[in-house]
């Protein structure tokens, strides 16, 4: 049995006051569960107001980017070790805001996937494809080559530390969600691939989030799909009834 993850992604919202207020409602409202784990990734500066007001508490905190070297000339940049010395559990890498704005390839994402678990930090690793790839029939092959680029070099150890998010690109922050059982599909798919390159034990128990609008009105149908173990959530994670909303559906 795989325990769910409502993790969510708050992208570059909340600053340190207003984190401490959603964490303190996140806090009130949620009662421990042996389903599901609760993840909060806020922007960098926020994170140890999250920390600090999370403790106590099983609801971990990640943060939703990091460098793809351990220290160093990089400006602008924050390390694996600074997220986890900060209280970190989780990072998100290789979101497909990262891909588009800043360039990111797959082969990029692995070697911070490779850095983070090095460092200690468990990577949440997102693939999805643009709306045009779905529409011309190519979304098998391009998660499938996301896939492949990002874990070419980690070995199965490594990969059953990961958790992996489909987050099909057209479906993020606009509304669209793809239908359980579009989503199904993919995720589907995807534990495939797993089976294919590290054996059936990782591909049953690897979590695989769907991610993409999920909101508390449309999560119990995506949630009960076989293959779907939990949300990566933007929008909907920076309201505690709607966070806490889409966690009380795991069933
Ligand atoms: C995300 O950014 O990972 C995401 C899924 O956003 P939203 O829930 O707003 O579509």
């Amino acid at each position: 049995m795989r325990q769910y993850i409502i993790a969510g992604n708050w992208k570059m919202h909340k600053d340190s006051t207003e984190t401490r207020e959603l964490c303190e409602a996140i806090r009130k409202g949620h009662t421990p569960d042996s389903r599901f784990e609760l993840i909060v990734c806020p922007p960098f500066t926020s994170i140890p107001a999250a920390v600090e007001s999370l403790s106590g508490t099983d609801i971990a905190v990640g943060g939703q980017n990091m460098c793809w070297e351990s220290e160093g000339a990089f400006t602008g940049e924050v390390s694996a070790s600074m997220l986890l010395t900060s209280g970190c559990k989780y990072v998100i890498l290789g979101h497909s805001e990262r891909r588009q704005y800043f360039s990111e390839s797959d082969q990029l994402i692995g070697k911070k996937v490779q850095l983070a678990l090095s460092s200690g930090l468990l990577p949440i690793v997102c693939v999805g494809e643009v709306i045009e790839d779905r529409e011309a029939g190519r979304t098998e092959d391009v998660v499938g080559n996301q896939f492949d680029g990002i874990f070419a070099d980690i070995d199965k150890t490594g990969f059953d530390k990961c958790v992996l998010a489909y987050e099909p690109v057209w479906a993020i922050g606009t509304g669209k969600t793809a239908t359980p059982e579009m989503a199904e599909e993919v995720h589907k798919f995807i534990r495939g691939r797993i089976a294919s390159k590290y054996g059936d034990e990782s591909a049953d128990k690897m979590r695989i989030l769907y991610g993409g609008s999920m909101k508390p009105s449309n999560s119990t149908e995506l949630l009960s799909q076989p293959d779907i173990d939990g949300g990566l959530i933007g929008g909907a994670s920076l309201k505690a009834e709607n966070f806490l909303g889409i966690s009380s559906t795991v069933k």
